[in-house]
């Protein structure tokens, strides 16, 4: 492969300017399955983008990548101006990555756990202020296996929050919660975007994404067949003449839920 010329090095950074992440002509295979076939897309700073698509589309595999924890077979990829599959570990320190509330150790505190993350990070952190942030300052003192659905998943993002990253991973984060927990979770994603940092979200939530994504792309079999802001892509379908079958009313199961058993938080 030629070296790249001193011009193209300039006009590539001018290309990927204002972009949190550039995504050029990914792709992967699992042997002769192709997971992600030659994608490209780019998501821009400050912006909440939705990767959505049915089990098996390659949102995972796609995220993995971004994340630096799954190599690539072709195709470039830039997180933050850091090229994933020449320094993939560099891309550790300027993303946050949700995890799963069951991979936290059992017997520490909450204050403990953001302490111990930090220190991962060789940063120090202050946990209170974090904690306040996702609003768990009461539970401070509390075990990770106390917290309710909502709580935990607020809580794994408090973790995702302790190198200051740029970008935000979210993994289907409302799942299993209560109206008016996916509507915190909602409000919390807001007030991250606000800070100025980038979020990556999948969901398989359709009025999730359309809530809270500026973009989404819509993946399937390892390809993107759509990649607009939420209202565009429904203006488009109904631009070709779709009805839909349900008769649309001004409310919903959910405002029905909410207006019996009010918007605040049901976590103790
Ligand atoms: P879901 O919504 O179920 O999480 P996804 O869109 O995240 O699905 P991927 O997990 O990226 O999809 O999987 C894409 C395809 O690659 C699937 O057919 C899956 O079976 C396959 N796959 C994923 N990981 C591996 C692996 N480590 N080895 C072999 N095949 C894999």
């Amino acid at each position: 492969m030629s070296a790249i010329t001193q011009t193209e090095e300039a006009n590539l950074q001018l290309d990927t300017q204002g972009f949190a992440i550039v995504v050029d002509g990914l792709r992967k295979r699992y042997g002769s399955l192709v997971a992600v076939d030659g994608i490209s897309f780019r998501v821009k700073e400050r912006e909440i983008f939705g990767l959505l698509g049915p089990n098996g589309a390659g949102k995972t595999t796609t995220v993995e990548i971004l994340e630096g924890l799954r190599q690539t077979d072709e195709g470039r990829v830039l997180v933050a101006g850091i090229d994933v599959r020449k320094v993939p570990d560099k891309v550790k320190g300027v993303i946050g990555v949700q995890l799963q509330s069951s991979a936290f150790f059992d017997g520490l505190s909450l204050l403990e756990l953001l302490d111990l993350f930090a220190a991962l990070y060789g940063r120090s952190v202050d946990a209170m202020a974090l904690l306040e942030k996702v609003d768990l300052k009461e539970k401070a003192r509390s075990n990770v296996n106390k917290l309710s659905g909502g709580q935990k998943q607020r809580f794994s993002i408090a973790t995702a929050l302790v190198n200051e990253p740029k970008i935000l991973f979210l993994d289907e984060p409302t799942t299993g919660l209560d109206p008016q927990a996916r509507r915190n979770l909602w409000e919390l994603a807001q007030a991250i975007r606000t800070e100025g940092r980038t979020i990556v979200l999948t969901t398989h939530y359709m009025d999730e994404a359309e809530t809270l994504c500026d973009r989404v792309a819509i993946m399937d079999h390892g390809k993107i067949l759509a990649m607009e802001p939420p209202d565009l892509l429904i203006q488009r379908l109904l631009d070709k003449g779709f009805h839909s079958q349900r008769v649309e009313r001004s409310a919903n199961l959910e405002d029905v839920f909410l207006d019996m058993t009010g918007h605040g938080l049901r976590e103790g």
